[in-house]
């Protein structure tokens, strides 16, 4: 996405002496610590850092933007960075970190910096789940701004549905309570609008009472994955809304928490969570358990605290380059096609190419609409490619040329969760036009000055 400075860093003495929390100028000490994202490999260079320790820090800053013509950044963890920032003030969430369960109401109640990992431990004791992603280490209100699209949306839909009021500190300075009958079109936009209308201070969203879940994932060697991948691709239609799953073509390299059986070769996983009763979780999985001769076979009950073990996404910081398309189908000839360009024998360095399975609860509208779109593909295929950052355009043009091959099965448009390495384009094909023109309205009125003009719906 094109970033620019607007105007020479103007002096921060001013907003420094008005926040309760920290103002970390570029070079100063502590600025890398913030600044720096999850994935090392997008270079940040905000002007200054607000480390906001309230939604007053956060009105302040926006003011202080505002004032001097500066863009606006938010950041919690920096798993979903996407522009390089430079110039802007970026907010830094990180200290917004109170999290509250009302196990009788089934609510929980967050800051903007918690994570899910936060929330499922705090979960835990009370047999509840709020409907996470596959990692952990994302933030809640990052992750729910896009929709947020989890191991377990076939069964209950993207976490934006079950949202119940949002705090948010618009682009005009004004902290907002936005829930479906107070502010109901901010409320809207909010949810799958990703940080194009304001920040996010803190949210309450629904929990699920889900003590357990019958999940893991099937690791099998390079010798199975054709039949793998045919499998899954003929198992997938069969399944009830009560499972939902993934198919990942790996390619792990050998270092420490990689299991011994999946390092340095090709590998295939099956992540698989089943919602209701294990036994039927065992019955609906034996297709796939049968589909070659697992290396590790480790799905069963678990507590759904434990729901990142499903796909053990990498929790460290790493230089990353991530690709995404939306797939209308995925059958046995795009299985085929991924074999070939995915496979053993394509010569493919990314380390993950993993395609998803929709339909199911997340097909539904919700009952609250939201502007979260493009909820009819059938499936999202994601790469991930990890290397020095000089290889790093090398690995995106071949997950570009992995999306080509896999042109045929293509559904038109992205999930705005996974678009942050895609530009403006990827954005805006994040909606559908009358959500894209609904949303920019939504922008020039509680954004006049377009302070978050970095954010989802960046051109007006
Ligand atoms: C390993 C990995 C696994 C993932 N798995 C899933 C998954 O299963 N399902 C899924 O849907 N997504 C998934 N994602 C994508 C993830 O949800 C997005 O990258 C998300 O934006 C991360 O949010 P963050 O706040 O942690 O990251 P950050 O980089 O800190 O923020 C990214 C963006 O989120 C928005 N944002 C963050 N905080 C706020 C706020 N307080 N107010 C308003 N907007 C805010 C802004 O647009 C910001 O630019 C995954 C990403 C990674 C790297």
């Amino acid at each position: 996405m094109e970033t620019q400075t607007d105007t020479p860093a103007p002096s921060f003495g001013a907003l420094r002496r008005k926040l309760a929390g920290k103002l970390f100028e570029h070079g100063s000490p502590g600025y890398d610590e913030l600044a720096t994202p999850w994935n090392t490999a997008v270079a940040t260079s905000p002007a200054a850092v607000v480390e906001a320790a309230g939604a007053q820090d956060v009105t302040e800053a926006v003011g202080f933007a505002a004032a001097n013509g500066m863009p606006v950044a938010v950041q919690a963890t920096g798993h979903g960075v996407a522009s390089s920032m430079d110039g802007a003030l970026l907010v830094h969430t990180r200290s917004l970190d109170s999290c509250t369960i009302d196990a009788d109401a089934r609510t929980a109640t967050t800051g903007a910096g918690v994570t899910w990992k936060t929330v499922l431990g705090s979960c835990h004791d009370h047999g509840l789940i709020g409907l996470c992603g596959s990692a952990p280490g994302v933030s809640v209100a990052g992750y729910t701004s896009g929709g947020g699209v989890g191991p377990m949306a076939r069964t209950f839909g993207a976490a934006s549905d079950r949202v119940r009021s949002l705090d948010v500190v618009t682009g005009d300075g004004v902290l907002h309570h936005a829930t479906a009958t107070t502010e109901p079109e901010l409320f809207w936009g909010l949810r799958g609008g990703k940080g194009s209308l304001g920040i996010i201070t803190s949210m309450e969203f629904e929990l699920l009472a889900l003590p357990h879940i019958y999940a893991g994932a099937l690791f099998f060697d390079a010798a199975d994955i054709p039949a793998v991948l045919r499998t899954w691709a003929q198992w997938c239609p069969t399944l009830p809304p009560e499972a939902t799953t993934s198919v990942a073509v790996m390619h792990l390299p050998p270092m420490p928490g990689v299991p011994e059986p999946l390092a340095g070769k090709f590998t295939v996983s099956v992540r698989y969570v089943y919602t209701g009763n294990p036994d039927d979780g065992a019955t609906w999985l034996a297709p796939m358990r049968s589909a070659g001769v697992p290396l590790m076979d480790m799905v069963g009950p678990m507590p759904s605290s434990m729901i990142g073990l499903v796909h053990s996404d990498p929790e460290d910081a790493l230089p990353a380059s991530e690709g995404s398309m939306l797939l209308a189908d995925f059958t046995a000839g795009a299985a085929d096609a991924l074999l070939d360009a995915a496979g053993p024998d394509s010569g493919s360095r990314q380390l993950t190419v993993e395609i998803r399975q929709f339909g199911g609860a997340l097909a539904e509208e919700p009952e609250v609409p939201s502007a979260l779109c493009h909820r009819q593909a059938g499936y999202g295929l994601y790469t991930v490619g990890v290397a020095a950052p000089p290889e790093l355009p090398a690995m995106a043009a071949e997950s570009a040329a992995l999306q080509q091959h896999m042109s045929a099965w293509a559904y038109d448009g992205t999930l705005p969760n996974f678009s942050a390495g895609s530009g403006a384009g990827g954005f805006a094909a994040s909606y559908t036009a009358p959500v894209l023109d609904r949303l920019t309205a939504l922008a020039r009125h509680f954004d006049p000055d377009n302070v978050f003009r970095l954010g989802q719906v960046p051109t007006r």
